[in-house]
């Protein structure tokens, strides 16, 4: 149980050090909370600004006993934490999300169980674990796309597949490891909710996103979502909703789902964290997903949160800081932020690789149109397509 941890009175922990503990971080430390940060990698962006910085491995018994004792209450920035660690953090102190839940995120077949258990459809999958499970798909979920249970994240460890035959050599390619076939479904657009869970059950929703991919990647989120009526907002709102209740979570949760060709809207994938997609709150909502997260792990009041402001978010990738040649350059800022509702987040990462998420750019605006005309704006300045 929760106990009550005055704003400005306690110390926040976070296992993992990266883009979305920094925020969670800064978020914290508004409100006046000591923060501490457990990640192995010395320059890791949220231990840069955390108050302690324990530089240990996750497992590790010394950086978790220290991380137990400087905490009042513990949360995860990643969903691949062990969840072993926060389950043994949790015999000393308050741990939310649970790793029990974390768990289940963790494990695309556990994950489609719950959503299951959830009353929320999901794509028609199998579970292939072995050579019998293999022989046994049937044929109507091909063609698809095999994904390994564990460890994938921004389309890595997926592979598309047409066949039979595909689907042998696919899974063979990735060693046999658990994987899950799901069916290749016709998406008509992306979308994803956050919720927000107290340790008391009650559930607060952030306004659903809209959100585009490229390569694997997520590219661009525009809220209000422009192209799902608000039937099917509320019905991903009661559907993550479910999810976070049916599983006993606390804290924020994303549910990523898929709005298909007829109409229909199937769940995805979830992350027991903050997400990318919810990056717009930071500038365009009374309160931000990272406050959320401090406020749930302190037992704090949890009020819905409401959108003041249409925003378009920009994801921010290592590529940017190229040029076509290939040489490192500084992206033009000063023009960037020169544009009107312009928010700038850069994570603080040493170095820049392609595909490796640098920064976002929040672009608000009184209308939906206006944040839509800046964003394409600053698109075009940073060499992005302009269009969604
Ligand atoms: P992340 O965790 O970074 O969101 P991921 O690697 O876990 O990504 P998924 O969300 O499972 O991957 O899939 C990545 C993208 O591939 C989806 O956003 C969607 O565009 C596409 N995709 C995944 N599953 C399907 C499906 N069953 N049918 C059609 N498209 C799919
Ligand atoms: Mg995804």
């Amino acid at each position: 149980m929760a106990k009550r941890l005055e704003a400005g009175t306690a110390t926040l922990g976070v296992m993992g050090g990266g883009q979305l503990g920094r925020m969670f971080v800064h978020a914290a430390q508004a409100l006046g909370y000591r923060t501490v940060v457990l990640d192995p990698d010395p320059e890791s962006p949220a231990g840069l600004v955390a108050h302690e910085h324990i530089q240990a491995d996750y497992l590790d018994e010394a950086g978790l006993a220290r991380l137990a004792a400087a905490s009042d209450a513990i949360s995860t920035e990643f969903e691949n934490v062990p969840a072993e660690a926060l389950r043994r953090l949790a015999q000393q102190r308050f741990v939310a999300p649970a790793g029990d839940c974390v768990a289940i995120c963790q494990d695309r077949a556990d994950e489609k169980a719950h959503f299951q258990r959830s009353g929320v459809a999901c794509a028609p999958y199998a579970v292939i674990r072995s050579e019998a499970d293999l022989a046994a798909v049937p044929a109507a979920l091909l063609p698809g796309i095999l994904k390994t249970a564990r460890m994938g994240y921004d389309g890595k460890g997926q592979v598309r597949v047409k066949t039979a035959q595909e689907l042998a050599e696919a899974f063979h390619a990735l060693k046999g490891v658990p994987c899950v076939l799901e069916q290749m479904l016709p998406l008509q657009l992306e979308l994803s909710c956050l919720v927000v869970r107290g340790d008391d059950g009650q559930v607060v929703h952030f306004p659903v996103q809209q959100n585009l991919h490229r390569d694997g990647i997520l590219a661009v989120t525009q809220v209000p979502a422009p192209a799902v009526s608000e039937a099917l907002q509320r019905q991903a709102v009661a559907s993550a909703s479910r999810i976070a209740a049916e599983m006993g979570y606390v804290g924020v949760l994303c549910v990523e789902f898929f709005l298909l060709q007829d109409g229909s809207l199937v769940v995805n994938e979830m992350a027991p964290r903050p997400h990318n997609s919810g990056h717009y709150t930071m500038n365009a909502c009374d309160v931000s997903q990272f406050e959320m997260q401090a406020r749930a792990m302190a037992g704090l009041p949890l009020r819905a949160p409401r959108l003041h402001s249409p925003t378009v978010m920009l994801n921010l990738l290592g590529d940017l800081w190229f040029d076509a040649a290939g040489t490192e350059r500084t992206p033009p800022w000063g023009e960037v932020l020169a544009l009107p509702g312009t928010h700038l987040h850069l994570y603080g990462k040493q170095s820049a690789r392609p595909g490796r998420k640098m920064g976002h750019l929040n672009i608000t605006g009184a209308t939906a149109e206006a944040a839509e005309a800046s964003a394409r704006a600053a698109a075009r300045l940073l060499g992005l397509p302009d269009s969604w």
